[in-house]
């Protein structure tokens, strides 16, 4: 390595620490990270690429390389804002493929191929037919967590953090809610429409058990508890706030409280915490083993050699586009 090299891999290095002060890495950690950021950043400078990446993500990848952290409404803004040739997308295949719907001359790599999702998996074309021919009439509201083929055959998608002004956006009072049950359930709560929703999970928020976070709430009396709106009823009744990671910092940032508790994926906790280092932030920690099949090293591999490639079939396309762009004006 060249002095010019080493000098640049120490001031990256001391890039990183400054950035992660208050998360766990130290300084041997950084240094050792410091080389593959480097690279990284050196290459998406050169295609022209921007990263995205979802607020589950790791803190080497967040702090490291992204350019743009958020939930899935903010980063498919971002996507289709960007003039970037090349987009990367730290997330999960359903994340990367509504990049790919809202920007197509674009092109849209996902580092690894199984970064799937229990919910995008948990329903096909063919069961949203079936819940038509059942429900005639009554439109599709489909969460963004779904894949390209379900949007299509979906009058709308929607977010964690605008469904319900999806929902209400139509007139009639029959709405087929889709893919998430736990999500339609506690969307029930707060509209008069009813939903009609069908049976997937989010194999992470359904692990949280209204028995667990009641116990860490009398470990922590004074703390605040928010849920992800894609945990259970049950869990959602004990939470102070219900709805998307998006929104959990404008909680924390209107509220006096000094501890919170986060009942979503681990990600949000780290991220938490260094956006308010004077609060408090309990994690009862759910993984999710999609969003963490994307690594520094998988990045790397996405801007060297291409890998992989998001394609989404023209007809596809633009059918759900029908259905994006209707969540897209409604806000
Ligand atoms: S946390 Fe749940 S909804 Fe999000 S990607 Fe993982 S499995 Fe899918």
């Amino acid at each position: 390595m060249g002095i010019q090299t080493t000098l640049s891999v120490e001031s990256e290095a001391a890039r990183l620490l400054a950035s992660r002060g208050r998360l766990k890495y130290s300084r041997e950690q950084c240094a050792q990270l410091a080389e593959l950021t480097l690279e990284i950043n050196r290459l998406k400078k050169e295609k022209n690429a921007v990263i995205l990446a979802h607020n589950y993500q790791t803190a080497d990848i967040i702090y490291g390389v992204a350019d743009y952290v958020g939930d899935s409404l903010y980063l498919s803004r971002k996507a289709r804002e960007s003039d970037a040739d090349v987009i990367v997308f730290c997330g999960v295949r359903f994340m990367a493929e509504t990049a790919k719907m809202l920007s197509p001359q674009k092109k849209v790599l996902l580092p690894d191929l199984k970064a799937g999702c229990s919910l995008a998996e948990g329903i096909s074309a063919a069961d949203v037919w079936a819940l038509k021919i059942k429900h005639p009439g009554a439109p599709v509201v489909c969460y963004i967590n779904s894949y390209a083929e379900t949007k299509a055959e979906s009058d709308a998608v929607c977010t964690s953090g605008n469904a319900l002004k999806v929902i209400e956006s139509f007139p009639e009072q029959e709405i087929i809610f889709i893919p998430d049950q736990f999500m339609a359930a506690n969307l029930q709560k707060e509209t008069k429409k009813k939903l009609i929703s069908h049976n997937a999970l989010c194999i992470v928020h359904e692990t949280f058990t209204a028995h667990q976070i009641a116990s860490f709430k009398k470990l922590y009396p004074q703390a605040q508890t928010m849920a992800h709106i894609e945990c259970s009823p049950e869990v959602a009744a004990l939470a102070d706030y219900v709805g998307s990671t998006g929104k959990m910092a404008d909680f924390v940032d209107k509220s006096l409280a000094k501890q919170f508790m986060v009942v979503t994926e681990c990600g949000m906790g780290d991220l938490l915490r260094v956006q308010f280092p004077d609060r408090e932030f309990i994690v009862p920690c759910a993984m999710c083993p999609y969003m963490k099949r994307i690594t520094l090293e998988g990045v790397l591999r996405a801007l060297l050699k291409g890998e992989h490639e998001i394609k989404v079939d023209e007809s596809v396309r633009r059918k759900a586009m029908n259905a994006l762009d209707r969540m897209l004006s409604v806000g």
